[in-house]
């Protein structure tokens, strides 16, 4: 079960479903979303659903904002497209290159770096690590360390840096240059009387171990999302990213925070850096960043990183990376407004005022025999059944215990995000304390009616 996260496919309908993300089909009935409004999506029958997952964690200001469609126009309007190559680009690459600058404050960033998905963001970081390690004259440092049950994207390296067995059997990966440490997951994979400090020290010491192994001369970066998503909601233990950076910094090794769920507000802190004290060398952000209204992501480089990449272009030659979209100006013009609305409307605020009802009127089902833990921070949350309470004693899997639960939330005009046995949620930001009961009412209903099933 411990594994089960590993299908990223879609379930609908009680059914499972192919993985069929940007493979339209028609053969698996798929919910066909029409329209939205809020925090809620309509299908094309005009059944009207709350949007617990805000998209795929990412429609941070619901699905109707005005001001952002309006500065999409304008810049459509103005000037659709021109690229960023060859010391060209716009102005609304350059003003949310300093805006993203401006508003991560865990620590000091000095350059931007423009792609058009999570999956491009973390692709890019791996190739900018290569170079910056090439350009410092120590080329073999170029292992990456990820976890094991984190997703860092689909393409071929970012799918290497998952630490999802699914994304990595049928396709020859991970990368021989990517490896997996634990995942940090106290309920699942603590020793006995294990505190969660404890746990804690013995994965960063499993962390040194492996560099050691390895040669901390061939390791050149580690990359954790700083609360896991797609692998089920797994919040850091206590003093885990304190003890691991110890690590990190010991060995020279560089800091990639994914936070490509993370960033924006969801956790009630502008970045998931702020909430677990952090300081990256490199950050990766996508989603929330346009509120997903257009496709745009971002790495944000550190000063030292973009200082070396700079003044060594001379003699590697440029940083030769970059997109035809890289900065594409509606995007960027896009997520310029979505940035102002967080601010303006301060965003974490309006998180942490609705947050505690959301964790509170969830996780009041944690009695539930079927319910393993409910766990999460803000406005994202997972849950894991499991029979017996117990991590160790997983339903079977063709039971689809996580996709009757699924299933029933859709019929009661609730979608979510089902892997496996793991269920999660992660609303759009900007929910009203009506929406936050609808969603708990919802999943108690869908709760009460698994139960039922499951002792029939
Ligand atoms: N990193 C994290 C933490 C994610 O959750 C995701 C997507 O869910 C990605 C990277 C990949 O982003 P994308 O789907 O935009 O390529």
């Amino acid at each position: 079960q411990a594994d089960s996260t590993e299908e990223i496919g879609f379930k609908g309908h009680g059914m499972l479903a192919p993985f069929t993300a940007g493979w339209q089909s028609t053969d698996v009935h798929p919910l066909v979303i029409d329209r939205s409004e809020g925090a809620y999506v309509y299908d094309i029958n005009g059944k009207k659903y709350i949007d617990a997952l805000a998209g795929l964690w990412c429609t941070a200001l619901g699905g109707s904002e005005p001001r952002l469609v309006k500065a999409a126009t304008e810049q459509l309007n103005k000037l659709p497209f021109y690229h960023s190559f060859w010391n060209r680009t716009t102005k609304p690459s350059l003003d949310l290159a300093n805006d993203v600058l401006n508003m991560f404050t865990a620590r000091e960033m000095g350059k931007v770096f423009f792609a058009n998905s999570g999956s491009e963001a973390n692709d890019s970081q791996v190739k900018l690590v290569w170079y910056y390690n090439n350009a410092l004259g120590r080329p073999k440092k170029k292992k990456f360390i990820a976890r094991s049950k984190s997703y860092h994207g689909s393409t071929l390296i970012s799918a290497s840096l998952s630490g999802l067995p699914a994304l990595h059997q049928k396709f020859d990966l991970p990368a021989p240059f990517v490896l997996h440490t634990d995942c940090p997951h106290y309920w699942r994979f603590h020793l006995p009387d294990e505190t969660e400090e404890e746990f804690s020290t013995r994965l960063a010491n499993n962390l040194e171990n492996l560099i050691l192994k390895e040669g901390p001369e061939t390791i050149a970066a580690f990359i954790a999302e700083p609360v896991m998503g797609a692998g089920g909601v797994i919040l850091p233990p206590k003093t885990y990213f304190e003890k691991i950076q110890a690590v990190l910094k010991k060995y020279d090794v560089l800091l990639i925070a994914d936070e490509v769920i993370t960033a924006f507000g969801r956790l009630g802190t502008m970045f998931g850096c702020d909430m677990y004290n952090i300081q990256p060398d490199l950050v990766s952000v996508a989603k929330a960043l346009s509120s997903a209204y257009m496709p745009i992501a971002a790495i944000l480089v550190s000063p030292e990183i973009a200082d070396v990449v700079h003044s060594q272009s001379s003699k590697l030659g440029s940083f030769a990376h970059g997109f035809t979209y890289s900065g594409h100006p509606v995007a960027c013009a896009v997520a310029i407004e979505a940035l102002k609305i967080y601010k303006e409307r301060n965003i974490t605020e309006h998180v942490n005022k609705i947050a505690p009802r959301f964790q509170e009127g969830i996780k009041a089902f944690s009695g539930s025999p079927i319910v393993g833990e409910i766990r999460g921070l803000g406005l994202i949350l997972g849950t894991e059944f499991v029979d017996n309470k117990s991590p160790n004693d997983p339903f079977p899997a063709e039971w689809g215990v996580g996709s009757i639960f699924g299933a029933e939330c859709e019929k009661r005009g609730m979608l979510i995000r089902v892997a496996g046995d793991n269920i999660m949620l992660s609303p759009p930001l900007i929910m009203t304390p009506d929406e936050v009961e609808e969603i708990v009412s919802k999943y108690g209903g869908a709760l009460k009616i698994l139960r039922k099933e499951l002792r029939s």
